[in-house]
């Protein structure tokens, strides 16, 4: 029998606001202390009130924007009442029949769109901690109060690489909109997968199995194909798939039941008296719209078509929006030093910048664990380097050599070369002295050449190459030897 898989995810993201979702406690993700940043309308005390935080339903609807959804103009916050110890009010404030976002799509590379049920605002919770030496569990309430939003899909997946890739595109959406850090590890992105299977052909959904606390989209990636298996062979022994909710254990690979599903939650939602509905008006929508930077799907597409790039460079130079600001920022730099100094096709010089920018720049950045907004390399300085290197008036080695020290120290390219003595040497008379010193220094090799040896010819490069301090360029040097040879075929031998 065959089956098709069904999948839909509820991804919640913490908003990066200044202050909590209700009252003006800092929403700091890195304080360290426990307790700290807490108030009496977070700690749910008597008689406290709660009050909006605009900053977070603005990023929320610009979330909604980017996705193509649709903003209601009137929107309800409710009571979601259940008792836990990380929830101080003994009920969370969230959204239940009138979200802010409703609809909305995001296409898979294929081009298939998976349509976005709704994105609503909430609170989060406070953090239990179990501490496995006293046996007690502690809790911090700094997180408590902390903007939450929720985004629900239709079950439109079909692939856990599908779900890989939304994840991670919609975690670049947030991190361009500014909405969320959406670091996954600090628990600011968190993805729950609902998965069933069905016979091939049948419209109704099977029953669903709900993994939780997985922490990468690889990981739910690999959640989904470990729940295709184990479900697929309880369907083919003739066995009914248990809805429940299930968790990810990496090191073994597998999924493991947490809960069963006791008949639906009963919350008991009804509209937070406390606070009124939210009204919006069309301009107010329309100047967060204005707000929306270009997505990473629109840039990956100039990328290619601007720059000439291949789809995969645009995807990694996309991947942060400051990477990809960084990129045009050097770009640009070029056209202006273009008309004067070379006449090279301007798509030559984006790709020895693309090759600069992917390959040293990016490792030394993940060596020192440093983001491209703090380089000390000027965008202008970047693309001096590219310029040097394209007109070969620097070798490949010195490039990188240079490209590391400028990174260090935030130098002039230009000051760097010519400190250390690293211009290339272009001139083949300076060249030729290097030539014939080598030839001379090694005759048994040059013997080997001219009986037809080609890997001796690639000896006497290198040789030519160490003795130039690697100032010399390769091809030119290759080509001089050559010419040695034959000059020398035709008369002494
Ligand atoms: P619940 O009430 O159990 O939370 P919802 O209807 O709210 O279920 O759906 C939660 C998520 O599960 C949504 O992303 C939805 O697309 C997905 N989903 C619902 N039914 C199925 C199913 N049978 N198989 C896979 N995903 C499903
Ligand atoms: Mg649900």
């Amino acid at each position: 029998m065959s089956y098709e898989t069904v999948i839909g995810l509820e991804i919640h993201a913490e908003l990066n606001t200044k202050t909590k979702m209700f009252c003006g406690s800092l929403n700091d993700p890195n304080e360290t202390h426990p307790n700290i940043n807490i108030c009496p309308v977070c700690m749910g005390h008597p008689g406290t009130l709660p009050t909006i935080n605009g900053e977070a339903v603005k990023k929320v609807i610009a979330v909604g924007l980017a996705l193509d959804a649709e903003i209601p103009l009137f929107s309800q916050f409710d009571r979601k009442n259940y008792f836990y110890p990380d929830l101080p009010k003994g009920y969370q404030i969230s959204q239940y029949q009138y979200p802010l976002v409703v609809g909305g799509s995001l296409e898979l590379p294929d081009g298939r769109a998976i349509r976005i049920t709704r994105v609503h605002l909430e609170e989060d919770t406070g953090r239990l901690i179990h501490d496995r030496d006293s046996g007690y569990t502690l809790v911090d309430f700094n997180r408590a109060g902390v903007p939450l939003m929720e985004l629900v899909t239709e079950p439109d997946f079909r692939t856990g690489e599908e779900v890989r890739w939304f994840g991670e595109e919609l975690q670049r959406i947030l991190r361009y909109v500014g909405a969320s850090d959406a670091d996954m590890e600090k628990g600011q992105m968190r993805v729950e997968v609902n998965i069933s299977l069905r016979s091939l052909g049948v419209e109704e959904l099977g029953t669903k199995v709900e993994v939780k606390n997985i922490n990468s989209f690889k990981f739910a990636a690999d959640a989904v194909q470990y729940e295709i298996k184990r479900q697929t062979a309880l369907l083919e022994r003739g066995e009914k798939v248990v809805q429940e909710t299930r968790g990810w254990n990496e090191r073994v690979q597998e999924t493991f039941a947490q809960r069963a599903k006791e008949s639906a939650h009963d919350y008991r939602y009804f509209p937070e008296p406390d606070l009124p509905p939210l009204t919006l008006s069309r301009e107010m929508v329309e100047e967060i719209r204005a707000t929306v930077p270009e997505l990473p799907a629109a840039k990956r597409i100039r990328f290619t078509k601007e720059y000439g790039l291949d789809g995969d460079t645009s995807t990694l130079l996309v991947r942060e929006k400051s990477l990809a600001d960084y990129f045009e920022a050097v770009v640009s730099e070029l056209g202006q030093h273009e008309k004067e100094t070379l006449e090279r096709p301007r798509r030559d010089l984006i790709k020895t910048v693309v090759s600069l920018m992917m390959g040293d720049f990016l490792r030394l950045l993940r060596e020192t664990s440093s983001s491209v907004r703090d380089t000390l390399i000027t965008p202008e300085n970047f693309a001096e380097l590219a310029l040097y290197f394209a007109e070969d008036t620097i070798s490949n080695l010195t490039a990188k050599q240079i490209l590391e020290e400028m990174f260090r120290t935030g130098e002039d390219p230009s000051d760097l070369i010519e400190k250390r003595g690293l211009w290339q040497i272009v001139n083949a008379n300076d060249l030729d002295d290097i030539v014939r010193h080598v030839l001379k220094e090694n005759e048994g090799v040059a013997l080997d050449v001219r009986q037809g040896k080609s890997a001796a010819l690639q000896f006497l490069v290198g040789r030519v190459m160490k003795e130039s301090r690697g100032k010399a360029h390769p091809q030119m040097v290759r080509d001089l030897l050559k010419k040695h040879f034959e000059n020398a075929t035709s008369y002494s031998l």
